[in-house]
């Protein structure tokens, strides 16, 4: 028999969380979608019944570390395990050359995309020692592999999201917990739509670089990202993984 999996998803409501909730849907995972915008969220938890999947929406600031635990405390009262967890909440921030960033946008991106995720780390990990073991995907981004211009504050989160990832496979590997990390080029979501927006050169300078000159997408995000979840990836651990049209491999 198969086994049933319970996934946490933050920033389940848009973009790349979005995407890979219907992805694990088609799997019948049981599905908490974590997410701030109430909207959001709800839009996901409906998309993904109308798939037949079961989800609960659960509003959560991500950087709020009390939101974190009633996350994690929810999807066990409701599901009594977790299995999966696509630790994947985040903000672009100001899209401004470094030294014009205000120490709130600092903050606010180092909040969300970095506390945020360790939170959300140190307590899925917590609960899912205690049931065996789990896989975990965290989201970095080719801004976590290489230097770009306008993304300081964020480059440093997605640095550090690769730094966690390699600490807790040498730390729980041999317990069961599976964690990896995708390393995603510019995809056509939400927050690139509003970061683009906001830096009218942006599309040109996002694609330009790319070999295959386009965006990703977040369906093909979310195939890598189901892939490593699941239960076809058991040996890949600690890997970082471009998903990026080529853009960091030249
Ligand atoms: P998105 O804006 O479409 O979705 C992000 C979601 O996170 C939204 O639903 C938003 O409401 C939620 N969120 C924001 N702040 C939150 C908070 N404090 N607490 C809880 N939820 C919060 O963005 P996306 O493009 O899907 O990005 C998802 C992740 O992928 C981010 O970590 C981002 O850095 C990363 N990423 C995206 C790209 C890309 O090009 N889209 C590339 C590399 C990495």
């Amino acid at each position: 028999m198969k086994k049933q999996h319970v996934a946490i998803i933050t920033g389940g409501g848009s973009g790349l969380g979005q995407a890979v909730a219907l992805k694990l849907a088609e799997s019948n995972v049981q599905l908490s979608i974590v997410d701030i915008s109430e909207e959001g969220g709800n839009d996901t938890v409906r998309l993904v019944k109308e798939k037949g999947a079961s989800a609960i929406f659960i509003k959560a600031d991500v950087s709020k570390a009390e939101d974190v635990k009633n996350y994690v405390d929810k999807t066990l009262d409701t599901y009594g395990v977790i299995t999966m967890f696509y630790n994947n909440a985040g903000i672009s921030g100001p899209g401004t050359k470094f030294a014009e960033n205000t120490i709130e946008q600092i903050d606010q991106v180092i909040g969300i995309n970095l506390q945020g995720a360790l939170y959300g780390l140190r307590y899925v990990v917590e609960a899912m020692l205690k049931n065996g073991g789990g896989s975990i995907v965290n989201t970095s981004s080719t801004a976590g592999l290489v230097g770009q211009q306008t993304v300081g504050t964020y480059s440093a989160t997605k640095h550090a999201m690769i730094g966690i990832t390699k600490t807790i496979v040498a730390e729980y590997a041999s317990e069961g917990i599976r964690v990896n990390a995708i390393a995603p080029g510019a995809t056509e979501t939400q927050m690139v739509k509003e970061y683009m927006e906001k830096n009218p050169n942006a599309a040109d300078i996002a694609v330009n670089p790319v070999p295959q000159k386009r965006l990703g997408t977040p369906e093909e995000v979310a195939e890598l990202v189901a892939f490593l979840l699941g239960d076809k990836a058991p040996y890949i651990n600690g890997a970082v993984v471009p998903i990026d049209g080529g853009f960091t491999s030249i």
